[in-house]
């Protein structure tokens, strides 16, 4: 294949975003999806309504038109869907990028169908692939999910939520509602401070009333077929159960970041480097793009404040060009 401009690994609203403005602005670009179009908002859950109001959402100012202030998950999908195909953006669908190497100054992209040849590379991966894990036994059981998906599942069933941020609380009430005996299993002493507002106290109203049994300062010591064991304050206490939603949060790809070449810090949040003028990471050429610029600190970026890492991005690239193309003709002036 022919050199080209840009690389973007991942087909999210960020990498999409990239697309666009490198198409605007006049580089050859492929996006390269290991799933279907925004492969993470196609997975979340059904009902899924965003913290964010759509126009916030919107990338490149193409309007976003939603039935209410904040928009649900169909309607993001048909948003960034109707992106892709009316600009019709350079995507190759589930295709998945295994590699990313530079060699005399080019990137050499291999994937799970074909191999690339690129200027530069912007990884906007995301960091909704790899859970966190609880770690401990029985986690691997088929009954325990690190994804939620649909309420209805759960209708009748005993069911135990970990976990005290959006993802756990929106679960907990909405099998709750459909049905299911929930135990919501918090390592604090409340729920999360970041659930979206009008959920919050939807949620501690029917912690109050007992409806959702809640077990604040409480962590998972095992999990078994029939049962689920935390510990509380008050001791180990054993909860009869049918099924797990483990929604203790996500992390990006470190080791496909590491071996890509860029260096992360050695605290725990294990931040990439990158320049935030630029988004180039300490390889040059290779840039980051969305949510995975925050490293373990997911909730840092998100597609409102991140959407203008694509025209960072572009600019950077094209100014990077042009100066080497001056000091390319100075030289073979001189
Ligand atoms: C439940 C939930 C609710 C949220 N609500 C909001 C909200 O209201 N407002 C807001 O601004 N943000 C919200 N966020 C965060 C937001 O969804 C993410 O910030 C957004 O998806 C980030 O976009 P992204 O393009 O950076 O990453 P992603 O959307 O995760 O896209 C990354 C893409 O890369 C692909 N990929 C990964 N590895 C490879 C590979 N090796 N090869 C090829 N492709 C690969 C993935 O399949 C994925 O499609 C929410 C997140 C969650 C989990």
């Amino acid at each position: 294949m022919d050199r080209i401009d840009l690389l973007i690994v991942g087909g999210g609203p960020i990498g999409i975003a990239c697309g666009l403005e490198a198409q605007k602005k006049g580089l050859s670009y492929i996006i390269i999806e290991k799933g279907p179009i925004v492969n993470s908002l196609f997975n979340y859950p059904v009902n899924m309504q965003f913290f964010s109001s759509s126009e916030r959402l919107e990338i490149d100012n193409i309007p976003f038109i939603s039935n209410e202030a904040k928009p649900k998950r169909n309607e993001a999908l048909e948003y960034y869907r109707r992106i892709v195909t009316s600009n019709n953006l350079r995507i190759n669908l589930f295709e998945e990028v295994e590699e990313v190497k530079k060699e005399e100054g080019l990137f050499f992209i291999t994937t799970s169908k074909n191999s690339y040849r690129a200027n530069n590379v912007v990884l906007a991966t995301g960091f909704y692939d790899l859970p966190n894990l609880l770690k401990v036994p029985g986690e691997g059981l088929a009954k325990v999910s690190h994804y939620y998906k649909d309420p209805h599942y759960y209708a009748g069933q005993k069911l135990a939520v970990i976990g005290a941020s959006n993802s756990s609380i929106d679960a907990a009430l909405e099998c709750w509602r459909k049905g299911a005996e929930v135990s919501l299993i918090i390592r604090g002493g409340e729920v999360g401070k970041r659930v979206k507002y009008w959920v919050r106290p939807d949620i501690l109203n029917r912690i109050e009333e007992g409806s959702i049994k809640a077990y604040y300062h409480s962590e998972v010591v095992r999990i078994d077929p029939g049962e689920i064991i935390i510990q509380t304050p008050k001791g180990q206490i054993t909860l009869e159960n049918d099924f797990v939603l483990a929604l203790t949060g996500y992390m990006p790809n470190f080791e496909f970041l590491k071996n890509s070449g860029v260096t992360l810090s050695e605290d725990a949040n294990k931040l990439p480097t990158y320049n935030p003028d630029t988004m180039e990471t300490n390889i040059s050429g290779l840039y980051l793009a969305g949510v995975i610029c925050g490293g373990m600190e997911t909730h840092k970026w998100f597609i409102e404040n991140s959407r203008i890492h694509a025209k960072i991005i572009v600019d950077s690239i094209i100014s990077t060009t042009k100066k080497s193309n001056n000091k390319k003709a100075l030289s073979d002036n001189a």
